[in-house]
């Protein structure tokens, strides 16, 4: 069970492989790994303590940022990712990032931003769209149109609580589209990121 993983120069924690999204671009489309790793399809969800059990065998100091980003959507596993933050927070000084979908406080029925604070340093929202309808026919999220919405009033809470809030999108959808999402991420107070569309 492959719960951290190296790419680039992070760490990364693999939590959950359920997602409310079912992208287009999705990595977990084109293959089982990322980087160097073994397979991230995990055969059961692993416990708080196997997940900070396998971040603490890593030597921290090696790495710029810890990340949850999962092979699929962490604020499936909030409560413990929070849990292992809090355990984390008190020993290493190591900047940890959480990416995500968005959707985590529809998914938690709570507005779950508040929650970040004081635990999560960075935050990295994909947005991957200027419009409803070009969300759910690039990422066919669960909830439909509904949840771009969700993951915009989620970005705006976040920056409310997360020192460094970023939208991202994927660098092959139109140039004019990847401009206006620009304008709406940074309308809602977070920084703007254009990433590279990779194949594992
Ligand atoms: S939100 Fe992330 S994990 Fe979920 S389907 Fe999209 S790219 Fe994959």
């Amino acid at each position: 069970m492959t719960i951290t993983y190296e790419f680039g120069d992070n760490l990364y924690v693999n939590t959950t492989n359920r997602c409310t999204c079912a992208c287009e671009f999705c990595l977990r489309s084109y293959g089982d790994t990322v980087g160097n790793s073994d397979s991230l399809w995990l055969k059961q969800e692993p416990s708080r303590e196997e997940i900070l059990a396998d971040i603490e065998a890593r030597d921290l100091s090696r790495y710029p940022e810890l990340v949850f980003c999962g092979y699929g959507e962490p604020t499936y596993r909030l409560p413990d990712i929070l849990w292992v933050c809090d355990r984390l927070k008190e020993k290493y000084p190591i900047p940890i990032r959480m990416d995500t979908n968005g959707h985590g406080s529809v998914i938690n029925g709570q507005n779950i931003a508040p929650l970040l604070k004081g635990r999560i340093d960075k935050l990295s929202v994909s947005l991957n769209a200027a419009t409803p309808e070009a969300y759910v026919r690039r990422c066919h999220p669960a909830g439909g149109e509904a949840a771009y919405q969700a993951m915009l009033d989620f970005t705006k809470e976040a920056v409310k609580y997360v020192p460094f809030v970023q939208m991202t999108v994927i660098s092959n959808i139109p140039k004019d589209e990847i401009e206006a999402c620009r304008r709406i991420a940074e309308g809602l107070g977070a920084k703007f990121r254009v990433r590279e569309f990779i194949e594992s």
